[in-house]
Formats: C-alpha cells, structure tokens, sequence
C-alpha cells in the first residue's frame, strides 16, 4: 500500500485534515505578513502594516532614542560593567510591553524586524551612535529554547536594526552556553547571577580588536549585556555597546525591578 492509498483509507481521507491545516497554517502566515488589524488598537485598515497609521505615529513619537554610558544610569548593575555604553530608543510603555510580547510569544517575528527597522532609522534621524561597530551580535538563545520559539526574536530586530545602517550581523561569534531562567522576576542581583557565565565566544580569534554591537530586545538591569560584553572582552573584543528596543523608565532611588 502506498501512501495515496493510505491517505484515503477508512473512508476519512488523511488529506482533508492535511489540508485544513495548511489553509490554517496559510491564513496564520497571510496575517502575519499582511495583518489585517492594527496589533495595538485592533482597528481594522488595508495597508499590510503592524500598526495603524495612529498607533504608528504614536509609536514612532514616543521614541526617548539615547546611549546611556553614564554608571548611574545603571542603578541596578551591581558589580563591574563590562559594556561600553547602551542605546535604547524607548522607555518601556504598554505599546512596546505589547509589540514585544507579541514579537517574543505570539511568534511574530517580522514584528521584530519592523521594530529594528523602525528603531535604527530613528537612532540614525537622532545621531544616537557615534561609533560604527564592526559588527552586529544579536544575544544568542540557548539551542533548546530556540527551537521551541522556531527563532531567535535578538536576531530578527538585529536585522532591521543593522540593515539601517548596512552593519553586518554576526550570529557566529557567541552562543548562549547554559540554558538560564527567565529573567522576569528576579531581582538585578539575581539576574547578574543567573546569566553570569551564560556565555560562550564560538570564535575568540575572529573578535580580537572589534567592536562589537550586541542586540536585545530589552536591556533591565543590564545583566544579561554585561554577561554578553564580558564575554567578549575576555576574547579580546576593543569596545561592546549594546543597542535594545526599550529600557526601563529611569527612576533614580527606586528599588531593583
Ligand atoms: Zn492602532
């Protein structure tokens, strides 16, 4: 018996279940590339874009685009800092909260690269980076935490990111050695702890003297940048900055997250 035969055995043909899935699996990939409400409002509109021409611009206006290199813009960074400065184009507010939850558990990836895309053009209207990195390294996922989400979201903003400003992306250079717990609700100590040595250099001779430009979708408490940047100093890398999306609200004097 092969296959066909096998397909439209006992009368209930294997290809009709087949076939529902792939129309739900095309219908999932048409909204994903051309939704048909805006993510943040729900309104409907006919352009293939994320976000309604509103929500867009309210989005694009509420950019705080800066590079924090100043320690206490840190406040939660316990320890030594391994990384030379951080740009952030927005303070976390409910319409990042939601695109970034979406981008990272509702599998939307291209959302991701829209935002890096969104973000690099305006850091680059801003003159927010002053130095030009040699290369792009999106903060690697663990390989099982990887195939569960079927990508790396890093990777997906590193790309509309650095495609901005035609820098080159390495995802050969760092590998997330350890599989850590999820940083939500641990304080900035325990975050440190929990990525501290999270990190592996794949290629210590292909970093030696550069400058690199790690990419996260959002920086906390740094934790997570500084484990990345000492890994990386330690192979030699000259300078580490890091560019996020969003980076908390600074409030000086308040507790850890
Ligand atoms: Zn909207």
């Amino acid at each position: 018996m092969n296959f066909i035969q096998g397909a439209f055995r006992n009368g209930k043909p294997l290809f009709s279940r087949v076939r529902r899935a792939a129309e739900a699996g095309l219908r999932d990939a048409l909204d994903f590339a051309f939704p048909r409400s805006c993510l943040l409002c729900g309104n409907g509109f006919d352009e293939g874009r994320w976000l309604c021409p509103v929500c867009g611009r309210r989005v694009r206006e509420s950019a705080a685009a800066a590079l924090h290199s100043d320690p206490e813009d840190f406040p939660y960074l316990a320890g030594e800092r391994h990384f030379d400065g951080l740009a952030a184009c927005w303070e976390f507010n409910p319409d990042l909260e939601q695109c970034v939850h979406r981008i990272k558990y509702s599998g939307m990836e291209r959302l991701g690269r829209h935002l890096g895309v969104l973000a690099g053009e305006i850091l680059r209207e801003k003159q927010i980076l002053g130095t030009r990195p040699d290369a792009v390294v999106p903060v690697p996922l663990h390989p099982v935490r990887r195939r569960e989400r079927g990508y790396n979201q890093s990777e997906r903003i590193a790309a509309g990111f650095a495609g901005v400003f035609g820098f080159s992306v390495r995802t050969d250079l760092l590998a997330r050695q350890r599989a850590t717990r999820t940083q939500t609700d641990l304080t900035g100590e325990e975050r440190q702890k929990n990525v501290s040595g999270a990190f592996r250099v794949l290629r210590p001779d292909s970093v030696r003297g550069l400058t690199l430009l790690i990419v996260d979708d959002v920086v906390t408490t740094g934790a997570t940048l500084n484990a990345c940047a000492r890994a990386l100093k330690d192979a030699g890398a000259s300078s580490v900055f890091g560019f996020a999306l969003a980076r908390p609200v600074l409030r000086t004097g308040a507790g850890t997250d």
